[in-house]
Formats: structure tokens, C-alpha cells, sequence
């Protein structure tokens, strides 16, 4: 809760809690009936009265009848006087017996007090929350220049190196970090200096974070995170001071470990900035580096600082004696990916017999925080299925929502829609399973996922880094088998190879113009320019004559056309094996690996070489 909503939620009590008191003591009763003066004149005038006790204003009446009536006199005049004014008879006087009953005292304090004070009370409590208000304004103001650095550590948050898997070499390269934090004697005393800067560098997901967090958990010593882009503000100096303290923040709590997410942020390029507004991140820079300089030979605060964009860092940060080490996180291989899912997997149903490693093989390229995206999503698909436990399937099925999108089984299509999609995918598969070291099918779908209307997903047997003039040539003969069964089987070509052909296009010329794959020899061509403002490739400079572009055009048309040639032939000697694929695919709408090869096992398809 605010402090605003708690303050309001106190004074709204007292309020109540104030007019339940006060109407405690004044309507103790149930109404009795209430008589004007004049009523009550006329009443005495009747007989109709017997007692009327006078208590301060107020009167309790007693009529003959036995029934309670209250009335309420002037404050400056006498009874007497008034109801004589009103014409009552002195006979009708004496027919009334008249009591004064003293107020007590604190009846009579309260009848003072309460309606003078209640209303200060209430404008004082109004006071005092627009004071409170208006004092925290000006402490945000204030507390501008501090950085909102957040220590986080221990307790159940703790993170060990057994909690992230893989990164075999970072973990090596920071378990000397962790030394020096423990022991920092045994390298001072060998008067060796006490690193001060580590830069964690990877692509996002990969388990920066993570790893900084499990360092500081390791050593045991505070943590302190703070992401750079928070030391930027519209203000400028503020960066500065918020770097000052960060540091003053952790120089204090020492031996510490301080965290500086994406500093990317403001460790850009000096200099390298579109148009002004630049000063501030500078200025932020130069305090962290003089905060890094800072340090004495002894000081227990180890920087660690995350970025996926290394290449974009000022020269002047990676200097020795600021971030000198640098730990690279690599996207997981395989068995990382495995191990990452293992870790994730803990506190969850899984059901007995899932085999991880088959999920593992499916997510090539996830990143770590990919992995465990996936496992909550399978999670999450099984706790919609109503399942006690998380299955195989709902892992799969986790893998492809995250790959392409959510299935969407509600999209309407037609039956001929249906069956050029089957065709199509049937297709590609079909092509796939047709050449020879080409990756295998593990499942074809005409579900429509995402922006596409059906896929085919093969991944290699085994985790590769690099790739051969072969196997590109597969791929893009591959992504023709779409379009060729289409042309093949319709005589015509619907949108859905649109995508296929634009990275069939892609691949093709990176082939020519980037491997050296082509005819053209092993030349490059073309400079790529990273735009370090962008932190992205935007522009390529042509470096080679008109007449080469044209040789590199031909070299691209030549490649596309060879693979669709390739793609065509292998479907029309086939034309039996693609309709089965794609009747099955119609009724089914999913093939799943083995059931392809098996279907495929009557046809005695020879793979060929492109
Ligand atoms: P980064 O900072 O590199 O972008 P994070 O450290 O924030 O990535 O990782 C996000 C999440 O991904 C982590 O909280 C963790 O759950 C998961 N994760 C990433 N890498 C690993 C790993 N190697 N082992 C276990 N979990 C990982
Ligand atoms: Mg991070
Ligand atoms: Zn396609």
C-alpha cells in the first residue's frame, strides 16, 4: 500500500470510529416522540403531562398516557418564561411536576467539546496529509542523484554456480573472482592487484545475470544490481551522482559484488552519437571510470557489468585496470540445453519418463532464459489440459508455440486451402527426406502457427557451427519443394511460398556474395557497415563493378534455378509418395518424424546428392 492510501485509510477510521462514539453516548435510546414548545404549551394546556425533566436544552417529557416525548428549550430564556409566553395557564403549571436533573460532567464536556473540536480535528488530519504528501515530492526531488541500487542476495534468492548449468568457462573464469573475494589476502600478499572489472558479454538470455548473481553467492558477499540505463535521466548530472553513489553504496558494504546490467547503455562510443543529448551519457562514462580508478589497491568491490553488444563498448572501459576480464556466455550446445532444461525442470510435475534430451535436440539457438521459458510453457499447456503431470507432448508443443507462434486451430480455411497447404509441406518434406545429407524431418503440420499457414520442421542430427556448401545447397533446394509442389501438382503457386522464396533468395546470395561458394571464386563482396548509433547492419557498400554485379546476379539466378530443378524432379518421380504425404496430411493435419519415414518406406526412395 502507499503511504498516501494508508494514511487516508487511519484517518477514515478515526473518523468513524469518532462518530460511533459520539452517537453511542447521545441516541443512547430509541426515539421518543418529539414536541415542539408549542405542542408541549398545548399538551400542559390538555393535562395531558405529568413530568418534565429539564436536563441543560434538552427535555424529557412524560405524558399521562405514560408514553415519552422529548422537547428542547431555548438556551437564553427560562422555561417558564417561554411556556407562559406560549399560554400555559398557572393551573396547568402546577398539574406538571418540573425536575432539573444536573448534566454530567462528562456529558456536558462532550456536548462542548466534541462539535468545536471534531471539525479541527478533521481539517487538522487533512493538513496533515497534504503535508505528507507535499514531503514526499520533495524527497523524490532530493533523492534525484541517488541511485535506486538494489541490493538483493541471500536468504531464499541465493544462487549458487550449481543453479546455472553449462558455461563450463565462465564459471572457471569467475571461481578466481570468487578466490579473491574470499581469501583476498593470499593475493595481496604476493602483491598481486585485486581485479576490479569483469565484463559478462553475450547475447540476452544467455545467464548474465544469473552468473553475476551466483559469483556474489559463491564469495558470499552482498550484491549489488543496478541496470545502466537507469543512471540515465533527462537531467543532466544526474547519471553521474547516481554512479557515485552506486558505488559509495557498495564501497561501504565491501567486500561486495556491483552489477551494472546493459552497460551498453551509457559505455557506448564516445563521440559516436546522432545529434545532442549525448553529454549526459558521457558524463555518466567518465564517472564510472573514474569510480573504477578509484579503487585502492585493496578495495573488496569487484564490477561486474553485462552487455550483449561488446563491440560497441568505449575502448577507454576495457582498458586494464578497469573491465581488463572479459567472460563470454555462449548460446547452450546441446547438453547445456539439456542440463538448463534439468535445472528448470526442479519444483515442477514432470511426468516419470520424459526424456529432456529429446526436447533439448528440438531448441537449437534457444537461449538459457529461452529454456525456461519453455518449461513454464509446458507447464502451463498441461495445467490447460487438466493434467496432474507435465508431459512429453506438452514440451513439443511448448517448443513450437515459442518457434512460431500459438497454434491456431480456429483460423477457417477452405478445403482447397487445405490441401495446397498439405501439398506444399509435403512438399518440402518430401525433398528433404529425398537428398542426400540433408537434415531429417521431425514433423510436418498444416496447423496454421503464428504468420504461417503449415511447416515442416527438420533439425540436424547434430549440433553444428558450421555449415557446408552441401548442406546450403539442401536447404534451398528444400525451401523450393514448396513451391515446386504447387506448381507441380496445381499447375499454379499460391502466397505461402512467398516467405520460402524470400529466404531462398537470401541464402542464395550470401552464398555468392559472403561464403565464396560460387562459381565467382573466393571473393567476397560487398562491405557490410555497422552503424554503431543502431547498434545494427544497415547499409552495404558496393564495393565491386556494375559488370560483377551483373556475374553475381547470374551466379544467384543459376543456384535458384539448379535448386529448383532439383526440387521439381525429386517430387514428379515421386508424385505417388508426395500425394500419400499429402492425403495423410489432410486427414491427420500433424506427421510427426517416424511416421513420415515410415509412410515414405513403401515408396523406396533413394536420396540423391544436389
Ligand atoms: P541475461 O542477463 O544474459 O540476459 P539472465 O541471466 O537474465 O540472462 O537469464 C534469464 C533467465 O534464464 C535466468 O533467470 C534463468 O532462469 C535462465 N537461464 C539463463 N541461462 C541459464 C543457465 N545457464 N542455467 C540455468 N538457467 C539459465
Ligand atoms: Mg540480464
Ligand atoms: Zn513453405
Amino acid at each position: 500500500m502507499s503511504n498516501f492510501s494508508k494514511n487516508l485509510f487511519w484517518a477514515v477510521t478515526t473518523l468513524i470510529v469518532i462518530s460511533v462514539v459520539f452517537s453511542a453516548l447521545f441516541n443512547k435510546s430509541a426515539k421518543p416522540e418529539e414536541l415542539s414548545l408549542n405542542q408541549l404549551a398545548d399538551k400542559m394546556n390538555g393535562g395531558q403531562v405529568t413530568e418534565v425533566k429539564i436536563n441543560g436544552e434538552d427535555l424529557s417529557i412524560k405524558l399521562s398516557g405514560g408514553a415519552d416525548a422529548v422537547s428542547k428549550k431555548e438556551a437564553e430564556a427560562s422555561l417558564s418564561e417561554t411556556l407562559k409566553n406560549l399560554g400555559v395557564t398557572s393551573e396547568a403549571f402546577q398539574k406538571v411536576k418540573f425536575t432539573v436533573e444536573n448534566q454530567s460532567g462528562f456529558q456536558f464536556w462532550a456536548g462542548i467539546l466534541i462539535p468545536t473540536i471534531l471539525p479541527l480535528l478533521v481539517i487538522g488530519l487533512i493538513f496533515w496529509f497534504m503535508f505528507r504528501q507535499a514531503k514526499g515530492g520533495v524527497n523524490q526531488a532530493f533523492s534525484f542523484g541517488r541511485s535506486n541500487i538494489k541490493l538483493s542476495n541471500f536468504g531464499k534468492e541465493k544462487v549458487m554456480f550449481s543453479d546455472v548449468a553449462g558455461l563450463k568457462e565462465a564459471k572457471e573464469e569467475l571461481a578466481e573472482v570468487v578466490e579473491f573475494l574470499k581469501t583476498p589476502k593470499k593475493f595481496l600478499d604476493l602483491g598481486a592487484k585485486i581485479p576490479r572489472g569483469v565484463l559478462l558479454m553475450g547475447p540476452p538470455g544467455t545467464g548474465k545475470t544469473l552468473i553475476a548473481r551466483a559469483v556474489a553467492g559463491e564469495s558470499n558477499v552482498p550484491f549489488f544490481y543496478i541496470s545502466a540505463s537507469e543512471f540515465v535521466e533527462m537531467f543532466v548530472g544526474v547519471g553521474a551522482s547516481r554512479t557515485r553513489d552506486a558505488f559509495m553504496t557498495a564501497k561501504k558494504a565491501a567486500p561486495a559484488i556491483l552489477f551494472i546490467d546493459e552497460i551498453d547503455a551509457v559505455g557506448r562510443q564516445r563521440g559516436a552519437g546522432l545529434g545532442g543529448g549525448n553529454d549526459e551519457r558521457e558524463q555518466t562514462l567518465n564517472q564510472i571510470l573514474v569510480e573504477l580508478d578509484g579503487f585502492d589497491r585493496d578495495t573488496r568491490v569487484i564490477v561486474l557489468a553485462a552487455t550483449n553488444r561488446p563491440d560497441i563498448l568505449d575502448p577507454a572501459l576495457l582498458r586494464p585496470g578497469r573491465f581488463d576480464r572479459r567472460v563470454i556466455l555462449d548460446l547452450p550446445d546441446i547438453n547445456d540445453r539439456e542440463e538448463i532444461l534439468k535445472i528448470h525442470s526442479r519444483g515442477k510435475m514432470i511426468a516419470t519418463g520424459i526424456d529432456l534430451r529429446k526436447v533439448a535436440v528440438r531448441t537449437p539457438g534457444f537461449s538459457g532464459a529461452d529454456l525456461a521459458n519453455l518449461m513454464n510453457e509446458g507447464a502451463i499447456l498441461a495445467a490447460r489440459g487438466n493434467k496432474k503431470t507435465i508431459g512429453q507432448e506438452d514440451f513439443y508443443e511448448a517448443v513450437e508455440k515459442i518457434i512460431l507462434g500459438p497454434e491456431r486451430r480456429s483460423r477457417v480455411i477452405s478445403k482447397r486451402e487445405k490441401e495446397i497447404t498439405a501439398y506444399h509441406e509435403g512438399g518440402h518434406a518430401l525433398v528433404a527426406a529425398s537428398l542426400k545429407g540433408s537434415d531429417p524431418v521431425h514433423k510436418i503440420s498444416i496447423i496454421s502457427r503464428g504468420m504461417a499457414g503449415g511447416y515442416t520442421m527438420k533439425l540436424p542430427i547434430e549440433e553444428q557451427r558450421l555449415r557446408t556448401k552441401t548442406q546450403f545447397l539442401n536447404d534451398i533446394a528444400m525451401m523450393m519443394g514448396g513451391y515446386a509442389s504447387e506448381q507441380l501438382m496445381f499447375g499454379d503457386v499460391s502466397t505461402g511460398a512467398s516467405n520460402d522464396l524470400k529466404e531462398a533468395s537470401e541464402l542464395t546470395r550470401k552464398l555468392v556474395t559472403r561464403y565464396g561458394m560460387s562459381e565467382l571464386g573466393p571473393v567476397t563482396f560487398g562491405k557490410t557497415e555497422e552503424m554503431i548509433f543502431l547498434g545494427r547492419e544497415i547499409g552495404t557498400e558496393k564495393n565491386y563493378s556494375e559488370k560483377m554485379a551483373e556475374k553475381i546476379d547470374d551466379e544467384v539466378r543459376k543456384f535458384t534455378e539448379r535448386s529448383y530443378a532439383i526440387a521439381r524432379r525429386i517430387l514428379q518421380t515421386h508424385k505417388k509418395a508426395l500425394q500419400k504425404i499429402a492425403e495423410t496430411l489432410i486427414e491427420k493435419e500433424t506427421i510427426e518424424g517416424d511416421e513420415f519415414y515410415n509412410l515414405l518406406k513403401p515408396f523406396k526412395i533413394k536420396a540423391i546428392a544436389v
